[in-house]
């Protein structure tokens, strides 16, 4: 059995002290994975760690739209150091030459992640977001790879941007950690998208209503056909029961597809063989 983490951050400073054992403990799971970007230090570092492995480990490049903001610092990225923080504290502008040249790299399978994030916006905030999430679709464009998505509140302003005809792709790509409704899921399959699904489907539901924008994520599932599911472990984040609450890494993604299996009422296997294949055909088609 073979294992897709298809949106992990294994380059981050959270693994700065055994990178290289999260790495052999994937790989000894048959676990490949992509490590993605979310600005110009981490989508380098991403390419980077991608090369000094042969195979099984590739880059996705770009701009997430939170760090189009000024304030925002999350030390498992960046580590705790000054230097870390007065880096953040610019708020990114979208360099379109910097982040083609990571895109050419071979290792490197899509363009993200991007996208747009209204859950800590500041107003002023959110033409940026948009402006830097409509530059990431040329780039996908001219560089001819798929998009790897990041949206949290903002699905109704995210899939207008992508209804629009100048952000057609051949091979659109995925939105991560999906958590839209069934309703906006259909509009992206529409558009050619598919999901990937994290620790959080592994989670107990909560009892009482959901909120609004956390949609029933079984229900979500069923009804996403098979071929539009991929697994990720969006690590240092949201780890898989049974490691809920520890730092998460790509070996657990094995948790992940286990419950994929379960809700969509297949086998372990034949999960994992249909996530790799959907991986393999969106980002590494041969
Ligand atoms: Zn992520």
């Amino acid at each position: 059995m073979k294992f897709f983490d298809a949106h992990t951050h294994v380059q981050f400073a959270a693994y700065d002290a055994d990178r290289k054992e999260v790495i052999k403990r994937a790989l000894e799971s048959d676990v490949f994975m992509i490590n993605v970007g979310t600005q110009r230090n981490t989508s380098a570092s991403a390419v980077k760690l991608a090369n000094e492995y042969a195979e099984r480990l590739y880059a996705s490049i770009g701009l997430h739209p939170i760090h189009t903001e000024k304030s925002y610092h999350d030390e498992k990225e960046l580590g705790g150091g000054e230097a870390a923080k007065s880096f953040t504290s610019v708020g990114e502008d979208f360099d379109y030459d910097y982040y083609k040249k990571l895109a050419l790299d071979p290792k490197t399978v899509a363009i993200g992640e991007c996208g747009l994030d209204y859950y800590r916006l500041s107003e002023e905030t959110k033409e940026k977001q948009k402006e830097a999430l409509v530059r990431q679709i040329e780039l996908a464009k001219d560089v001819k790879k798929p998009l790897m998505i990041h949206c949290r509140n903002a699905f109704a302003d995210l899939i207008e941007t992508l209804q629009s005809p100048s952000s057609k792709l051949q091979n659109p790509g995925v939105v991560h950690f999906f958590t839209g409704t069934a309703d906006d899921a259909k509009k992206l399959m529409e558009l050619g998208f598919s999901f990937t699904f994290g620790g959080v489907v592994t989670f107990p539901p909560k009892a009482g209503q959901p909120r609004a924008d956390t949609p029933n994520y079984n229900e979500v599932i069923k009804m996403i056909p098979i071929d539009r599911i991929l697994s990720e472990t969006d690590a240092p984040y949201v780890a898989p029961v049974p490691y809920r609450g520890k730092r998460n890494e790509p070996a657990y993604v094995v948790e992940v597809v286990k419950k994929l299996a379960e809700i969509k009422g297949i086998s372990n296997d034949e999960m994992a063989d249909k996530v790799f294949e959907n991986s393999k055909r969106i980002f590494i088609p041969i």
